[in-house]
């Protein structure tokens, strides 16, 4: 289990996070919702160890992660992807994915694409999981495409995917929807599921509410900082001080 407690984070005496608590589930799909500026972006990082925050912690199976120690949390089994997905443009889908592999220690790109023929097994295997994942993606075709040629959607999708790779217990997922046609979203939503029914921890922010109220177990809501309401994507969708939230009273 994830388990948030009481996480304060300013920046330069601002308060982005004031007293955050939460919790995710194996198997579950926390959505975390809020107006922009809310404080979404800011609790991924400080789950992905890429924020220590001001107070409060953040553990996973009841061991605290190491604050701020992004590639730390990230050996802990944490996954993330990026509200714009950072992707190494020039190079094809299927070499993404494989620097997208980060548990190795020692790994980069470098190692990866000229290392001696003593690797190349494991360098097999590593293609072979790629490829199956490339395939539950819908991207396989696109797999020695340059990753810079893609649409937006695709993108997002190959973003995900190199986040599986390391075969991550908990994936942190930033705004996956935005900015996709209505066909990928369709494909991130069966790909959602089946994380999930693999058994994985998933936090999914994002405004695409369809998309939260299909996917979701659970929702928190957050507005300047604080969390204003959680439960089903039912009783948000009902709750009146979400709505004022997003309309602006
Ligand atoms: P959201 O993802 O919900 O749109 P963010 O977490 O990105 O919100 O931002 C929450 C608040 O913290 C905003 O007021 C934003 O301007 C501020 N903020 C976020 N990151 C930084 C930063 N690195 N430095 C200063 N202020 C920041
Ligand atoms: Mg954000």
């Amino acid at each position: 289990m994830l388990s948030v407690r009481d996480v304060t984070v300013a920046f330069a005496g601002v308060r982005a996070l004031d007293a955050v608590s939460l919790e995710a589930r194996p198997g579950r799909i926390l959505g975390l919702i809020g107006p922009n500026g809310s404080g979404k972006s800011t609790l991924l990082n400080v789950v992905a160890g890429a924020i220590a925050p001001d107070s409060g912690s953040v553990s996973i199976e009841a061991v605290p992660i190491p604050a701020g120690r992004p590639e730390e949390v990230a050996a802990r089994g944490v996954a993330r992807t990026f509200q714009i997905p950072r992707l190494a443009r020039r190079l094809t889908v299927i070499q993404n994915m494989m620097v997208g592999r980060r548990d190795q220690p020692g790994e980069n790109l470098l190692t990866l694409l000229f290392r001696p023929g003593a690797s190349r097994r494991s360098e097999r295997a590593l293609v072979v999981d790629a490829r199956a994942m490339l395939a539950r993606l819908g991207l396989i075709h696109l797999a020695d495409h340059a990753a810079g040629g893609l649409s937006g959607g695709q993108q997002k999708l190959l973003s995900m995917g190199m986040a599986l790779m390391s075969d991550p217990p908990v994936l942190l997922l930033d705004e996956p929807a935005a900015g996709v046609n209505p066909v990928l979203v369709e494909q991130q939503i069966v790909f959602l599921k089946s994380l999930a029914a693999e058994g994985r921890t998933v936090l999914l922010i994002e405004h695409n509410m369809e998309m939260i109220a299909d996917v979701c177990d659970d929702v928190v809501v957050l507005d300047a900082g604080t969390v204003i309401a959680r439960g089903s994507p039912v009783d948000i969708r009902r709750n009146a001080q979400v709505m004022r939230s997003y309309l602006g009273e």
